[in-house]
């Protein structure tokens, strides 16, 4: 306390003449006074608000360097106090105003500059007018050595709190920091912490170590705040007994900068929901309680059904829009302890526990279909958002976590392929069918390596002439050990792995050398060629396309493209303008398999259609008066376009198209689809008779 000190000359250092003490104990109080001034404690008071002396005893005056009480009243201790001293003071005036408490402390004054070493006893005392002093008892220190009274001082003025607790709790000492900072200075080392189940646990720990150290919150007087708390085991030093003690630094800045880089890096930024990366932590967790107390994890995995459509149709803010919209309604529908999480994209997973009692484990699937039932308003405007879900039941479908996700996985897979029932348990036969899809991508990839593809060609003859006036090509792959395999057989796993676009390519090349060659040969006919939705999606598929005629010599107007009804209907993006460029390359359009996709026929005139291809179901419709047939073709010479009629198996067919104003049919009638050779034959044969 050097800030309490003022430079005073030197004071005689008498003591009191001795006075008489009546026998009776009736004790004035100037006796009283004469009493203090013989005691060796320096004793004085303290006006905390007018930072003077009030009184003081002679061995205060002695050790203050006084010469008088007046003198030392008359000091104006406030003038060069420290701003930490003053802030001490005030600390010191609000603990005796709330409690009656005393503290001893280690003081050095510098009365002429000389320090002067005390051990000081504070408590509080009242003044008449109502206001609290303080008052000090102070002897000289002699015995310490110099370490420790350094190390006396660092423990007043370090932002270190620092607190001693006996072995039941009770606080023993805190020091100044940890004062300043706590509300309630009767606090126990228990009611400390605010988690306390950490506090058990902590105390725990210290049964078994000398020392632990951890961050915990604590109730302080700034409110909540983090602490970074050091314990030890020890011994108090004026008792001898066991005791705690604590040494805390305010940690609050740092833990909430963690704690946001740990939300940040567990969570998805745009659905606030749990990300991947979190997600395999927290299931590991479910699992075990799941397994710790027999109940059921059910896992479901949800995607979206046409948010490429979304983003690519409205726009990026409406895609986002929608996640966060599907997301926060599976956070309503959830539990407080379900996990919720976005896997990236529109795919999303859901955790819920329940007890093996209960009569429907998977009624969270259903209540979330019904939720999407009714159209969900994204940017202001209804639109339906269709779900697929897949889900698993530990410990029934899977032991661990990655064998229940790739489970799920397969029977969201199957949700997605199948039109009605969209919430789909995963059964045996789905890893079957996967492992089977597996086996033959590899089969496929060695294939097209092994250039094991190749074209038959289907002619589309005249009902009338029955001349060969065109021809489909037709993927079949030669395989080593199968033999001739049909598209039927491997183009759906070609598309669902996208190996499609490759042998897409291929097929594209061929037929556009084969149209060369046929006329070089002289026998050109008009081609077609089925291109996959997925290959019209594939970007670099519109460039090569263009670039087939400069490559190939062959002649863009005699090639058509057979596409099927679902890409004009809003599955691939920008399906419109890709199928303008390609007429605007030369190539013609024509639907595939007409009829057998969404009867809404009124999205055809939008799209710049050349020809249609009554799908060969429709020819068994002939025999029982051909009506859909009738419409089709009358549609058809409404939208100017041409019409093939698919499967024609009989002459009865023929000839009702025939009469019908059906021109073209392709179908096992005229022939099956024959090998490329023999399709130039049979072209060449057509030449030779009709020079005849
Ligand atoms: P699609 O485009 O509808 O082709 C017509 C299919 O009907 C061919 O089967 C053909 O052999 C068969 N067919 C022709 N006439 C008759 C008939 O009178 N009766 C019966 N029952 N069937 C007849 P294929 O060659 O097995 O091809 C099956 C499907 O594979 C094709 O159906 C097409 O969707 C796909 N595909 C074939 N080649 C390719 C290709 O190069 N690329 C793509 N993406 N798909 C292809
Ligand atoms: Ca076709
Ligand atoms: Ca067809």
């Amino acid at each position: 306390m050097s800030d309490l000190s003022l430079s005073q000359r030197a004071t005689e250092k008498k003591k009191a003449a001795p006075a008489f003490v009546p026998a009776d104990g009736k004790i004035d109080q100037d006796l009283i006074f004469s009493i203090y001034d013989r005691l060796d404690t320096g004793v004085w008071i303290f006006d905390f608000d007018e930072k003077r002396m009030l009184w003081a005893n002679r061995k205060a005056l002695e050790i203050t360097d006084a010469d008088s009480l007046e003198e030392l009243r008359s000091r104006d201790m406030g003038s060069d106090m420290s701003h930490s001293v003053e802030q001490r003071l005030r600390q010191y005036q609000q603990d005796f105003t709330k409690h009656d408490v005393s503290f001893s402390e280690i003081w050095t004054l510098y009365p002429k500059g000389k320090a002067e070493v005390l051990q000081v006893v504070m408590s509080g005392i009242r003044l008449n007018d109502g206001r609290m002093a303080l008052l000090c008892e102070g002897r000289p220190h002699h015995e310490q050595q110099p370490e420790t009274l350094r190390s006396a001082e660092a423990l007043m003025h370090t932002t270190v709190m620092i607190s001693l607790f006996s072995e039941d709790g009770n606080p023993l000492y805190r020091n100044t920091a940890a004062r300043a900072a706590s509300t309630d200075l009767e606090c126990t080392l228990w009611d400390h912490f605010i988690d306390k189940a950490l506090a058990r646990k902590v105390m725990g720990v210290l049964s078994e170590k000398a020392t632990t150290k951890f961050v915990a919150e604590v109730l302080t007087c700034d409110g909540l705040r983090w602490h970074e708390i050091t314990i030890r085991r020890c011994h108090d030093a004026v008792t001898g007994k066991p005791a705690f003690l604590l040494s805390e630094i305010d940690v609050t800045e740092l833990h909430q900068t963690k704690e946001r880089a740990q939300y940040l890096a567990s969570h998805d930024a745009l659905t606030g929901l749990s990300n991947r990366t979190y997600l395999k932590e927290r299931l590991l967790q479910v699992r075990q309680t799941a397994q710790e107390n027999d109940l059921i994890a059910t896992l479901y995995l949800v995607d979206l059904d046409d948010f490429k459509m979304v983003n690519d149709t409205l726009g990026h803010a409406a895609g986002d829009h929608l996640l966060q919209l599907v997301a926060s309604r599976l956070k309503e529908l959830a539990g407080n302890n379900d996990i919720v999480a976005r896997l990236g994209g529109d795919e999303f997973l859901i955790c819920h526990l329940s007890s093996p009692e209960s009569p429907r484990p998977d009624w969270f699937g259903q209540a979330l279909l019904q939720a999407f039932a009714t159209p969900q308003m994204i940017e202001g405007k209804p639109r339906h958002v269709g779900l697929s879900i897949g889900y698993v039941h530990y410990p029934m479908d899977g032991s661990d976590i990655d064998e229940l996700m790739r489970h799920a996985d397969l029977a969201l897979y199957q949700a997605k392929s199948e039109r009605k029932n969209k919430c789909v348990r995963y059964k045996e036969f789905m890893r079957k069918i996967r492992d089977k899809h597996l086996s033959l991508k590899k089969d496929l990839e060695r294939a097209i390596r092994a250039n094991e593809f190749l074209l038959y060609y289907q002619p589309i003859a005249c009902t009338r002439s029955q001349r060969i006036v065109g021809a489909e090509a037709l993927l079949r792959w030669q395989h080593p050990e199968r033999g001739l395999v049909s598209p039927d057989d491997f183009v759906p796993v070609a598309e669902e792995t996208g190996l499609i676009n490759e042998i897409g390519t291929w097929v594209s090349r061929n037929v556009a050398d084969m149209q060369s060659r046929l006329k070089l040969l002289d026998v050109s006919v008009p081609l077609s060629m089925n291109v996959s939705p997925k290959q019209l999606s594939d970007p670099k598929f519109l460039s090569r396309m263009e670039n087939l005629p400069k490559e190939t010599a062959c002649n863009a107007n005699e090639i058509s493209l057979e596409i099927t009804e679902s890409v004009l209907l809003g599955d691939i993006p920008h399906a419109y303008e890709t199928l303008m460029k390609l007429k605007a390359a030369g190539y013609r359009i024509v639907i595939d398999d007409f009829g057998t996709g969404y009867s809404n026929l009124a999205y055809l005139h939008n799209y710049p259609i050349d020809g249609i291809k009554i799908d060969r179901m429709f020819m068994n419709d002939i025999a029982t008066g051909g009506a859909i047939v009738r419409l089709i073709l009358s549609l058809a010479t409404a939208l100017d376009a041409t019409v093939v009629a698919e499967g024609v198996e009989t002459v009865e067919q023929r000839s009702w198209l025939s009469e019908n104003g059906c021109n073209r049919f392709q179908g096992f009638l005229y022939s099956k689809p024959v090998p490329e050779e023999q399709f130039v034959d049979m072209l060449q044969a057509q030449i030779r008779a009709a020079a005849m």
